[in-house]
């Protein structure tokens, strides 16, 4: 034992206020990571007996020989007088007390009252008890100092204060929070927690406020079995404290400031919150389960229980817009679209902190725990492009899984919320029969929320009254819980008897709160008193209504305008050290600006945006590789090589010009596209892309095109403008890098949901880019974009097709030749066009026509027939694509084809045959089969 360790222990010792605070402080640093504290610390608790969550497994006699020595030197050390054994021995109990309050924090939870029902199995946590930390029964009337526990005085007797301990920390809530690393936060949750015992004294006002909300939510569920019995609504009965939770968390929003509060929930209590949070009317929802529908949307409508809603809120902080987001069945994926829509407000708003505009999102137990999206979201939530200064994450834990049991089937963690702890979390699981104890949480859960702007989760611990839906027969498969359910009072009943045995409030009261609320749902009429009609929306989207693909619009930029453009895009800093392949390209978009060159693809893309950006429009583009383009094509973020900073010449442009993102997005592809439909669904002006790494990973995304993106417009009347750019070709990379599954997105296609198109030059690239904005239709663009076609010597533009030209949905035969002759005609899309242009050149063909389809979807009639009325005559009509038979647009897409052609004519397919894997993997065959499928459209016998 060295010098140092003995003067740590000196100083330490008779623990008083500072220095108890100080060695508990660096005894939790120890805990997380031994190695942060510094040796002489370390060897101190590495020779302490082992607490919860310390990596050390120490005998206890190596402790007492330790615990010795360390006495026998703080003797030699104290110098004055004679000390008294009593003391050290005090000192030696003082670490223990010191042990059990930080056992009490980091597990306390685990023996916290959770359970209404009480089935919840859960072992005893030894270190909570005294006992285990060799204090007993004579050192509970002793004084010992408390260290950083923030309730009463510095010292207190150690029986009061394990009662204090139990109350806060195993009471109605189990706080977790030990694992955050930051010091400050948990400081911050302990002086929130500590001092009021884990809850909080309120008024009468408060405690009315309380069981109205519990009153409103039974009697809501209570009169829709009533009235609709058997039919399926999904009910909250069992967590009805979610409604006056709810209620808490956007009043205390509303003290802080916040204007919008953003909601994402699957069906479970969906339709109580719509009725007892956003006002929607009783009677449209009950007109809803008469299976009536109101004749605003067009589309086919959705269940009831998937609705959203938009609304005003009153609150003593100033009015909240509520907005709860229209949501698919498929649980959790609603998530990153709600956050996407509030970075996208929060953008609008120019806030930063995420204080103006807040995401509440409301999981279930199984599904919190069981869908990777939820994983992928909290990863969003401090990246930079991502992040909107934390969410509020609820979870209604009703302890069931549909018909699976939670704790042997359903998951493999101890809490449901441990995903959460990814992202240091704080987690409150409350026990949701004290509705106290629940608001408590959802005022802290926000004040941290806004202290930290980190993500915060309520695990509201409950149960489901009825089965999975009202149809079914839950004691079927959980007979136990569902006999203690049975007998369980209603939440509302407990805090009514609670209040009424406090005199709080009188039986009469309460009887008459509950025929209240009742009456009110007989009149059908709003019954949230603190619902307004809505004001504060910022965003008119009628311009945007009722547009379609083939209104006329105006695109065109004059050349004087892009002339200027080009200069700016080109333009980079002298100071700013590019790398050298990096400045070739800028070097020739240099040219390509003076006129002596033509465009490629990156450039014309890039003055898409430049000229966007001019219009004061916002553009938001996020992918894996978005800044440098997968490909090497793009640079719209310049790394400089000396000290690594960034430079975007888009964001030069103009000092009043629009703003612009261009971020690297994490690695997903789920909760980027969910995020950014949900970005594009609440800001119309601007664009807003999606570019994937390869166009087939965007088939992990796969729910978020199926459920929001296709059909979105048609089930819930929300417009979004979204573009995806999506890789696509057949360039022999074998059968994950070809395809961005293009028959896909065409067999989800009708009624106008969307454009499917495939640019093949770069004035087609600039031209489809500003239409998306510039014409106030908002349909998701999905494209094929290309690959090697970036860099291919046919596919450039000139200025002037950039400056006069617009976006051609079809390209007829560019090459002189006399339509007389012609005896075929071929269609194609993408780069197959220039192989079949080449090969045709070089066999000097002047029989076959080539067509290019730039959108498939919707199909451009009146220009096909255009385009087709001087090959009348011909007869021999073919689709030649590079994908297998089953694949690419010949299924989706040959009824248009067909429509377009002459009566009598023939449509026949060039192609790969049909395949199960996308593409082939051996480079050899792969040229084969080009080879072939050439030959086969031009009708060439090699
Ligand atoms: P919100 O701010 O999301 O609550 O939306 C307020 C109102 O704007 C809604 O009630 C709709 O009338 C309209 N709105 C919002 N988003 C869209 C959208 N993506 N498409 C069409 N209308 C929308």
């Amino acid at each position: 034992m060295h010098q140092g360790i003995m003067k740590a222990w000196i100083e330490s010792s008779h623990l008083n206020g500072a220095n108890s605070t100080y060695v508990e402080q660096m005894y939790e640093a120890y805990q997380e990571d031994p190695q942060s504290v510094t040796e002489d610390w370390r060897v101190v608790f590495d020779n302490l007996p082992p607490a919860s969550g310390t990596t050390v497994d120490v005998p206890e006699a190596s402790h007492s020989k330790v615990r010795d020595y360390f006495r026998s030197l703080a003797l030699d050390g104290r110098q004055k007088g004679s000390p008294k054994v009593t003391d050290h021995e005090v000192d030696a109990k003082q670490v223990k007390v010191l042990q059990l309050i930080n056992a009490h924090r980091f597990r306390g939870h685990q023996n916290a009252d959770l359970d209404p029902l009480n089935i919840w199995k859960r072992d005893t946590v030894s270190e909570l008890d005294p006992a285990f930390h060799g204090l007993d029964g004579d050192d509970m009337e002793r004084e010992f100092n408390t260290g950083s526990f923030a309730h009463g005085g510095e010292t207190m007797k150690l029986a009061d204060l394990v009662k204090a301990l139990k109350a806060t920390y195993c009471g109605s809530i189990g706080a977790e929070y030990m694992h955050i690393t930051d010091t400050d936060e948990k400081r911050w949750i302990q002086q929130r927690f500590e001092p009021s015992l884990g809850a909080a004294s309120y008024s009468k006002t408060d405690k009315t406020r309380i069981l109205e909300g519990l009153n409103a939510a039974e009697g809501m569920e209570k009169y829709l079995g009533a009235k609709f019995p058997g039919a399926k609504r999904f009910s909250l009965e069992g967590g009805d404290a979610l409604v006056p939770m709810m209620r808490e968390i956007i009043y205390r929003a509303g003290d802080a400031g916040t204007k919008e509060v953003i909601i994402g929930m699957a069906h479970r209590g969906r339709l109580n919150v719509l009725v007892n949070i956003l006002g929607k009317k009783p009677s449209e929802l009950f007109d809803e389960f008469a299976g009536k529908h109101g004749d605003e949307l067009n589309g086919s409508g959705d269940v009831k229980y998937h609705q959203g809603f938009s609304s005003d809120f009153e609150t003593p902080g100033g009015n909240i817009h509520l907005a709860l987001a229209f949501n698919p069945s498929h649980l959790e994926i609603v998530n990153p679209v709600v956050i996407g829509s509030v970075r996208a407000r929060l953008d609008r708003r120019g806030c930063d902190t995420g204080l103006q505009v807040m995401p509440i999102t409301i999981h279930g137990d199984s599904a919190i725990t069981g869908q990777g999206i939820v994983q992928e979201t909290f990863n969003m939530s401090q990246t930079r492009g991502f992040k909107v200064g934390g969410s509020i994450r609820i979870v209604v834990n009703n302890q069931v899984g549909f018909t699976t049991n939670m704790t042997e089937d359903v998951r493999s963690t101890e809490y449901c919320t441990d995903i959460a702890k990814m992202v240091q979390a704080p987690i409150f699981h409350v026990n949701a029969d004290d509705p106290e104890a629940v608001a408590f949480v959802s005022q802290l859960a926000v004040d941290y929320r806004n202290e930290f702007k980190r993500d915060v989760v309520i695990d509201l611990v409950c149960y489901r009254r009825h089965g999975h839906n009202e149809a079914d027969e839950p004691s079927a498969t959980q007979p136990i819980m569902y006999a203690k359910i049975k007998k369980h009072p209603t939440p509302r009943k407990i805090y009514a008897d609670r209040l009424i045995a406090e005199k709080t409030m009188g039986s009469d009261d309460v009887t008459s709160m509950v025929n209240d609320y009742r009456d009110a749902l007989d009149h059908g009429d709003c019954v949230v008193k603190e619902w307004r009609p809505m004001t504060l929306n910022s965003v008119d989207w009628t311009p945007y209504i009722g547009s379609e693909w083939n209104d006329p619009y105006d695109a065109k930029t004059p050349m004087a305008k892009i002339k200027n453009l080009v200069g700016k895009i080109s333009y980079v800093p002298d100071s700013h050290k590019l790398h050298s392949r990096v400045a070739k390209i800028y070097k020739d978009r240099l040219a390509m600006a003076a006129g002596e060159k033509l465009l490629d693809w990156g450039f014309a893309e890039t003055l898409a945006y430049a000229s966007i950006l001019e219009d004061k429009k916002r553009i938001r583009i996020t992918g894996q590789d978005s800044g440098r383009g997968t490909f090497f094509h793009r640079h719209a973020v310049l790394h400089n090589q000396n000290d690594a900073t960034a430079y975007m010449p888009l964001r030069n442009i103009a000092d009043d010009q629009g703003p612009i993102d261009i971020t690297d997005s994490v690695l997903s592809e789920a909760s980027v596209l969910a995020f950014e439909y949900g970005y594009a669904t609440a800001e119309p002006s601007g664009l807003t892309l999606w570019e994937a790494q390869f166009g087939d990973f965007a088939n992990c995304a796969q729910v978020v095109i199926d459920q929001f993106l296709s059909s979105g417009e048609q089930k819930w009347g929300r417009l979004c403008g979204l573009t995806m750019l999506l890789p696509h070709g057949y360039e022999g990379q074998g059968p994950e890098h070809s395809s961005a599954r293009l028959e896909r997105f065409l067999q989800l296609c009708a009624n106008h949901n969307m454009q499917v198109c495939v640019p093949s030059t770069p004035a087609q690239v600039y031209h489809m880019l500003r239409r998306q904005v510039v014409r106030p239709m908002r349909r998701p663009l999905v494209v094929m974009s290309p690959k090697s076609l970036l860099r291919h010597p046919l596919a450039v533009s000139s200025l002037e097709e950039i400056a006069e030209g617009t976006f051609q949905n079809l390209i007829g035969e560019i090459d002189e030749q006399d339509a007389s002759k012609v005896d075929r005609v071929v269609f194609c899309s993408g780069k197959v066009y220039f192989e079949l242009l080449e090969r045709r050149r070089k066999e000097g063909l002047d029989n076959v026509a080539l067509i290019r389809v730039e959108q498939l979807y919707p199909f451009p009639l009146d220009e096909a027939a255009n385009i087709l009325a001087q090959y009348a005559h011909v007869k021999d009509y073919v689709w030649c694509q590079e994908e297998p038979q089953n694949q690419g647009a010949w299924y989706c897409s040959q009824h248009h084809f067909w429509s377009v052609i002459p009566a009598g004519a023939q449509l026949s397919y060039a192609g790969r045959e049909a395949s199960a894997a996308p593409a082939c993997g051996y480079p050899a065959l792969h040229a084969q089969q080009q080879e072939s499928l050439i030959n086969s459209a031009l009708k060439l016998s090699k």
